[in-house]
């Protein structure tokens, strides 16, 4: 299947193999619709990770799947507290390389093989970075991963086991893109951006998929998301369109993002109800993998949310350091930007009670656990 990508501004279209990573307008590139189903009984015969979700990924031959796999996707999905069953954790720290970011780059990367590309060039605060060297190296891709100088030693430490070349750029997660995007300029090679490399959110997508099987054919009333780029929201809003127009889903859950106070461009373009992002204060946050002053897909990620009547809600440092003890508590030993979900949980429950809305108390909530806690410092 020859899939292209398509402007999100001015419609043109192009052959993924150009190796654009943007439009020449300037705007974002998303993959243009191609025909899926879910053929129910073959999905359900078939291994339990993300590529049981075949006839809804981007490709026509699934040969090389098993060249690829190390079994990510369908991770568990367990109520938080014995006696709270409406709140639902899912485990997507329990993936190869210990975060989300996997969906996307086990679809990415393949994609990329499938093309025929034999180098890729990525930039991370850390984990998109560390899947990306993972299923790179699994198919023999060169890697060159840009990291900001201040990532995480171990995340470093695991791009590099992975057989990738890692760039340490000084200054922050901004200078470390444009890095990425100057090398991927000058040398022609593929963008393997979580950002802007629509393939990403195909695998971002198998996230809520996999909720509608496991919640017994159903999605829950509320997603409560991290985001900072947006990578696993825009997935989840994308996977909700797919079930919506096969006739699997009646109506979409309510999303709700999730930012540190600390760095919250999108919150702040919600609160002021802008379409798009302005400029904000930075300052550092214990929650790395959300900290992202500009996030690219800004306009997508705000319409989202709005579409599904979701909002946005902070969480401060503070709260953050609390969260992620509150769930160690329980278990759950996580990133301290996986806490932050759950921290934004407990605010979007504030919220609720403060305005006295009439909250639903049986509202089903799912609550990802993005990264593990081994990660980070
Ligand atoms: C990447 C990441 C996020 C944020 O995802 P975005 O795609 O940037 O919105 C949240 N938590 C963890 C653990 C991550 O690795
Ligand atoms: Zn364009």
């Amino acid at each position: 299947m020859n899939i292209q990508w398509v402007c999100n501004d001015c419609g043109r279209s192009y052959d993924p193999k150009d190796l654009l990573w943007r439009c020449c307008c300037g705007g974002l590139l998303n993959v243009e619709s191609f025909p899926i189903s879910f053929p129910l009984k073959k999905i359900q015969s078939r291994e339990a990770s993300l590529w049981r979700y075949s006839e809804a990924l981007p490709f026509q031959n699934t040969s090389f799947i098993k060249d690829i796999t190390m079994g990510e996707g369908f991770t568990p999905i367990v109520p938080l507290d014995r006696d709270a069953p409406h709140l639902l954790v899912k485990l997507d720290f329990m993936m190869p390389t210990l975060s989300f970011k996997d969906r996307g780059a086990a679809v990415l990367i393949a994609k990329a093989k499938e093309l025929g590309v034999t180098r890729v060039i990525a930039d991370s605060s850390g984990n998109a970075g560390t899947a990306i060297a993972a299923y790179g190296g699994r198919l023999g891709i060169t890697c060159d991963i840009y990291v900001p100088e201040q990532t995480s030693p171990k995340k470093i430490q695991q791009i590099h086991a992975y057989g990738a070349t890692v760039h340490t750029i000084p200054g922050d997660r901004e200078e470390t893109a444009k890095a990425a995007v100057q090398a991927v300029e000058q040398q022609h090679i593929f963008y393997a951006s979580h950002v802007y490399n629509p393939f990403f959110y195909q695998g971002t997508k198998t996230y809520v998929y996999e909720l509608w099987e496991q919640l017994k054919g159903d999605l829950p009333d509320t997603l409560v998301l991290p985001v900072g780029n947006g990578t696993l929201l825009l997935g989840v809003y994308y996977g909700c369109q797919d079930l919506m127009e096969a006739g699997l889903i009646s109506k979409f859950p309510r999303l709700i993002g999730v930012q540190a106070e600390r760095c919250a461009p999108l919150a702040t373009a919600y609160r002021l109800g802008k379409a798009r992002t302005v400029t904000i204060a930075q300052q550092q946050t214990l929650a790395e993998g959300i900290a992202i002053a500009n996030p690219p897909r800004h306009r997508q990620i705000l319409a989202a949310v709005r579409e599904t009547n979701g909002m946005f809600v902070t969480a401060s440092e503070q709260k953050i350091k609390q969260a992620h003890l509150a769930l160690a508590e329980r278990g759950f030993y996580v990133e301290p930007t996986a806490a932050a979900t759950y921290a934004g949980y407990l605010q979007y429950q504030k919220h609720f009670k403060h305005n006295q809305l009439n909250s639903n108390e049986n509202e089903r909530v799912v609550i990802p656990l993005c990264g593990a806690g081994l990660k980070a410092g």
